[in-house]
């Protein structure tokens, strides 16, 4: 079996204000790390669009017009939906890339084409809630495609695990009446976007939120991930187990602190490969969130994905 990258040039297009963190180049360095010899063995596949019905999964129409409209009056400039979140011409089929090339690879995860997957494009999604595009995410990606899963592919148990260092808020929000999901994020905290508290379980005890100081580091982060994260993923037994994959919890990243390396991503990518091999037959799909320091990025993806080339070629 083999590991598919899904990605789209698209997705070098959504292009952001000079010296805003989530930019064009962290896309380019993901891809040209994974170009190396060393990756040759994976199965490269452009992203698809997200269909509209796709989208509507988790987002309202009044949302989706939204960002139509929010990028229609971009023309050749640059519309702030907040701070953070910015549009220009390149960012809707940039962000439905995003979201229909995590689709694509649950499909072929699913369909036994691939035994697990990355999908190397951005814009992220893991902020965007319901009606509200913030935090860099205009379409909630994770979300639609374990909204895929249940809903085309007949599953009835998809777990979400969200690493990267800011709480899945959006993740959180489109999920929350969804009890056939778990969604579980570990975060720091205090932290943007502030939400992602222990008392927040979603409808039905479906989300877990772990949330940890600002210096964590990995002895921390790895007992969390033992202690709370992976006994909550083992009861649940999914039947796919999908991953939020922000790196931004990196030591050299600018924007947080939970000082964590490479060596702890390539650890909890084996430790949810673990709980995919027990309940759902190997099949794991990853997406990129964050990840702001360009060495750290390349380095933490190489990582990831060399464990997912590694456990999907058993
Ligand atoms: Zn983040």
């Amino acid at each position: 079996m083999t590991t598919a990258i899904y990605t789209h040039d698209d997705c070098l297009k959504h292009e952001t204000p000079p010296g805003h963190p989530e930019r064009v180049a962290r896309l380019e360095a993901v891809l040209e790390i994974l170009e190396a010899p060393r990756f040759a063995a994976l199965e490269w596949h452009d992203c698809p669009k997200a269909a509209r019905s796709e989208l509507l999964r988790v987002h309202p129409e009044a949302h989706v017009a939204a960002v139509e409209q929010a990028v229609a009056a971009a023309r050749g400039g640059t519309v702030a939906i907040d701070g953070d979140t910015h549009v220009m011409a390149g960012s809707l089929d940039a962000a439905l890339r995003a979201a229909g090339g995590c689709v694509a690879a649950v499909e072929a995860v699913i369909t036994g084409k691939a035994q697990n997957a990355f999908i190397a494009a951005r814009p992220p999604g893991h902020h965007a809630e319901k009606t509200t595009a913030m935090g860099f995410c205009l379409f909630g990606n994770v979300s639609i495609a374990a909204k895929n899963a249940l809903d085309e592919h007949g599953l009835s148990r998809v777990a979400i695990m969200d690493f990267d260092v800011h709480h899945g808020n959006g993740t959180q929000d489109l999920l929350w009446d969804e009890t056939r999901c778990l969604f579980i994020s570990t975060h720091q905290s205090p932290l943007y976007p502030g939400t992602g508290g222990v008392h927040e379980t979603g409808a039905d005890n479906n989300v877990m939120n772990v949330p940890l100081p600002p210096g964590a580091g990995s002895e921390a982060f790895r007992r969390a991930m033992e202690a709370e994260v992976l006994p909550a993923l083992d009861d649940f037994a999914p039947e796919l187990v999908l991953i939020s994959a922000g790196f931004d919890a990196h030591r050299a990243d600018p924007l947080a602190q939970m000082e964590l390396t490479e060596k702890d991503f390539a650890w909890a990518t084996h430790r949810l490969c673990d709980i995919a091999d027990a309940h759902a037959g190997g099949r794991v799909v990853s997406t990129l969130e964050g990840g702001y320091d360009l060495e750290a990025l390349a380095a933490s993806v190489a990582a990831h994905v060399e464990v997912l080339m590694e456990r999907g070629a058993k």
